[in-house]
């Protein structure tokens, strides 16, 4: 903890006009953001300040041609109402490698860190109490340059603002292959959270919306066969007994740290998972023959969401009632247990170590 961050704290807090029982999502924003600039090959003027409006050039170059990348985590607090941070280095690991791919300058791993703990600590009686509540942390870099020249912006901003969120309801989904659609291909940016990346998901996910379903399922880019994810959720088959999710390795899929969590989870359990390849058709097979037991998505916003349904193309295959799923009911509680503080078999909370004086 020793970057120099300026804190400006607002003289009014928003949190008196804040109905913490009906938090929209993503729509609430707390009182204060952290600001970066990095100018001549250096991140300064680290700034915590009051959340405002920006303004910008009509020619900023992220909005014309998306050199943007974010990442998504919750923070909780325990019973004393102190943060609990979990797995950030992790978050400044693929931020970093998002970075990388869009050609952006990397975050420092303890800069990182430091923002947010000290942003959260300012905001902390922004932490909603209940049970799958969380404060949303949003931390972006984005090309600051005024320039429509397409090259890397010289100039960034890096920022971090926060949310508090409700517990999610999240709805079992009903998802779709969109087979005429491609999401990623070796040698793509499908492992980073770059803002392209959703702004060419979005029409397929409205005809997927069309044909009835909330989500699209995107298959491989080159076979259209092998199982990638799902909207922003990664995969996971239960079929006799044994958990299967997709390989990330090939930079074609999202490395969720919620996907990262379950598996070690899994593993410390004794459930047998295998990290590899699946193929739509073997998920059909499954399924015919009875042998597919669960279907789930894992990430950030709802931890665990539940498959009911899966189509590819004429195929429309209901999956095993929900109540009965033990593998991903069992997930989403420890995962909820380690969020609340009740217990951290794997040493992944961290608390706010007070910048030395
Ligand atoms: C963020 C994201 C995920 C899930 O990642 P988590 O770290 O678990 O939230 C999966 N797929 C996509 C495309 C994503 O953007």
């Amino acid at each position: 903890m020793n970057y120099p961050i300026k804190i400006s704290p607002t003289t009014e807090s928003r949190i008196p006009t804040i109905d913490f029982d009906n938090i929209p999502f993503g729509k609430v924003f707390s009182d204060h953001i952290f600001v970066a600039d990095y100018i001549d090959g250096e991140w300064r003027n680290l700034t915590i300040k009051p959340f405002e409006r920006m303004s910008f050039s009509p020619a900023n170059i992220a909005l014309h041609y998306g050199q943007s990348i974010f990442e998504g985590l919750k923070v909780t607090s325990d019973e004393n109402g102190e943060p609990m941070f979990l797995r950030l280095e992790k978050h400044a690991q693929r931020l970093n490698r998002s970075a990388k791919r869009m050609a952006i300058p990397e975050i420092p791993e303890a800069l990182f860190k430091q923002a947010i703990m000290e942003l959260v600590e300012l905001d902390k009686n922004w932490i909603p109490k209940g049970e799958e509540s969380a404060l949303y942390l949003r931390p972006f870099v984005f090309g600051a340059d005024d320039f429509i020249g397409v090259r890397p912006s010289d100039t960034y901003k890096f920022m971090i603002f926060t949310c508090p969120v409700g517990p999610y309801y999240a709805a079992p989904v009903r998802i779709t292959t969109m087979p005429e659609y491609v999401r990623s291909f070796p040698g793509g940016t499908g492992f980073a959270k770059a803002a392209g990346n959703y702004a060419g998901s979005l029409r397929p996910m409205l005809e997927a919306r069309e044909k009835g379903y909330d989500q699209v399922m995107w298959l491989d880019g080159i076979e259209h066969k092998y199982i990638h994810e799902c909207g922003t959720m990664n995969l996971m088959f239960v079929i006799d007994d044994v958990v299967i999710t997709p390989p990330t390795d090939t930079g074609e899929i999202l490395e969720g740290i919620t996907r990262d969590s379950v598996i070690t989870i899994l593993k410390k359990a004794g459930i047998e998972i295998e990290i590899r390849p699946i193929t739509i058709d073997e998920v059909i097979a499954a399924h015919k023959s009875g042998r597919l037991q669960e279907a789930f998505g894992t990430g950030t916003a709802a931890v665990i969401s539940q498959v009911s349904t899966i189509a590819h193309g004429d195929v429309v295959m209901d999956l095993p009632p929900i109540e009965g799923r033990k593998i991903s009911h069992f997930a989403k509680a420890e995962i909820v247990a380690i969020r609340r503080g009740q217990k951290d078999p794997f040493g992944w909370i961290e608390r706010f170590t007070a910048v030395p004086a």
